[in-house]
């Protein structure tokens, strides 16, 4: 079944810029390359592509005129948010004949319902925007991530984003209630609800969220929000084995219970890796030469000191039974800052010592121990000397397993491995019943890997989907499904 693009041969593109500069103004329509360059590759730099257009809309109504305009003339249409997707999904192909759909300026807060605890935002917001709106008005916005000063709501949604307090309170899906939609064929569905229960057939937001701009633009949500805690705990554990970490957190869910609202596991060599590229930030330990890290976060509706209480108190015995093996509690919200940023600069400091091999997978926690060893232990075999930086959302089963070239070889001879070391690394996750894409979507970089992997019933119902709501395949065409699907 094809979902490729068919670009009307009566269409100049001259025609569909005309149309794009009467909808937008001449000013938020990008064709000169340099005014275009930082739209066009991805966040790694490791993806370029090509554009007719950049162009940015400033409502809803400017989305569904581009969107109608593009489907005239035939030409693909690439949603992008704050561009810092890690599998290029927002990158255009190489031929020149795309519009990449900008929401950077729909970034207004359309209203924030207190007593429903829901704000509803443009789909340009930028997540940290939307945390420090919530919070103004007294309530939590917990989808929290790395790229949070630069990812939009929007990007958010459209890849369903995990980040570090998924333990708690669920990716990006189970915080979105409601969604507006401009669709392939230029219609605008207003879906944004409030509503905590709505059976009233398929759940088209459901459809929507994690669907990376291949089924439609969103261009609002309606997003829950949460009561701040009162009192929040962070420490640093180091652990002597993965074997243990399993066991540490049975005990700090059955101690914590919905209170334990960050579980993130860290290798080593990820820390030992920050330390090195960026030395001014203040490591909580002396020095980093425990195998495993855990950096763990409690947040407590009663109390400070009840929160600490808890915490030390569970800490201490775990520190007895010999769970782990040593422990650096926050005393301040500095210190607790500089423990999360250690923490947030791995995906920095990878990006610093090459281009590295990056696997997102999926895992039940219980499976990840064994994982991780026979995997380390199978790549040494067949590329002897690669290092390993593993590091992840663990309480969520989610491992960012990545791999980087052998001290003494290149970037290049790494990467001209990588068919092979992925499909290693990948093969291991399948053979489990994991998933090689746990939140970062599949993209561009990975719709081989969709294609080896996912059942082929589950891959005929997504190409049916595709083909249902954007029979002309001009949303997002190459990415996720690929064109010969
Ligand atoms: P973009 O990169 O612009 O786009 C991503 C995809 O969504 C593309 O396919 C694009 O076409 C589509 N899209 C964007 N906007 C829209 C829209 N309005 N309508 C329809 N489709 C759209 N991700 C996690 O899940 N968890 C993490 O912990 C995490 N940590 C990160 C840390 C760092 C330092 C970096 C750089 C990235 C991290 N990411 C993480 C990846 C990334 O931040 C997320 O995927 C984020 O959700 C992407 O948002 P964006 O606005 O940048 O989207």
């Amino acid at each position: 079944m094809k979902v490729l693009g068919m670009k009307h041969k009566d269409a100049p593109d001259t025609a569909l810029l005309h149309d794009l500069r009467k909808a937008l103004g001449v000013q938020h329509v990008l064709t000169d390359t340099q005014a275009q360059a930082k739209y066009l590759t991805d966040w790694r730099g490791l993806c370029h592509g090509r554009a007719l257009a950049v162009v940015l809309p400033g409502s809803t109504e400017e989305v569904a005129a581009v969107v109608s305009a593009c489907s005239r003339a035939g030409a693909p249409i690439v949603p992008q948010g704050g561009n810092t997707g890690q599998v290029a999904g927002a990158t255009p192909d190489h031929t020149g004949e795309a519009v990449v759909l900008v929401l950077s300026r729909m970034q207004r807060v359309r209203s924030l319902d207190v007593e429903n605890a829901t704000i509803t935002v443009e789909a340009g917001c930028v997540l940290q925007h939307v945390q420090e709106a919530a919070h103004a008005a007294g309530l939590l916005f917990p989808l929290s991530l790395g790229a949070e000063g630069s990812c939009t709501i929007g990007g958010n949604l459209a890849t369903n984003a995990g980040g570090t307090q998924v333990l708690r309170y669920g990716n990006a899906r189970e915080l979105a209630l409601g969604l507006e939609v401009v669709l392939a064929s230029g219609e605008t569905w207003d879906g944004l609800r409030g509503l905590r229960k709505n059976n009233t057939g398929y759940d088209l937001r459901d459809l929507m969220i994690g669907s990376e701009g291949t089924l439609g633009v969103i261009t609002a949500a309606t997003l829950r929000l949460f009561p701040l805690p009162k009192a929040q705990c962070t420490a640093l554990v180091a652990v002597a084995s993965i074997g243990l970490t399993g066991a540490f957190l049975s005990r700090c869910r059955a101690g914590f219970d919905a209170s334990l609202t960050a579980f993130e596991l860290m290798s080593g060599a990820c820390l030992q890796l920050v330390a090195q590229a960026f030395p001014q930030q203040r490591m909580p330990f002396t020095s980093i030469d425990a195998p495993w890290y855990v950096l763990l976060e409690l947040s407590d509706s009663e109390s400070a000191s009840h929160a600490r209480e808890r915490f030390e108190s569970l800490l201490g015995e775990a520190l007895e039974d010999g769970q782990i093996i040593d422990v650096a509690i926050a005393q301040t919200l500095a210190q607790s800052k500089a423990m999360w940023h250690a923490r947030e600069s791995i995906t920095l400091a990878l990006a610093l010592d090459g281009k590295c091999i990056k696997h997102d997978i999926s895992l039940s926690v219980s499976a990840i121990p064994a994982f991780v060893q026979s995997t380390d232990t199978s790549l040494q075999a067949e590329f002897p000397g690669v290092r390993n930086f593993t590091f992840g959302h663990l309480g969520d089963g989610n491992l960012h397993y990545n791999v980087a070239h052998a001290l003494g070889t290149t970037d290049a001879d790494l990467l001209a491995r990588q068919p092979a070391l992925s499909g290693l690394v990948h093969d291991a996750v399948h053979a489990l019943r994991g998933s090689i894409s746990a939140e970062q979507g599949i993209g561009r970089q990975r719709t081989n890997d969709l294609q080896r992997y996912k059942d082929p019933v589950e891959l005929r119902m997504m190409t049916a989907i595709k083909q249902a709501l954007d029979p002309m395949g001009l949303m997002n065409p190459g990415v996720m499904l690929s064109p010969s699907s």
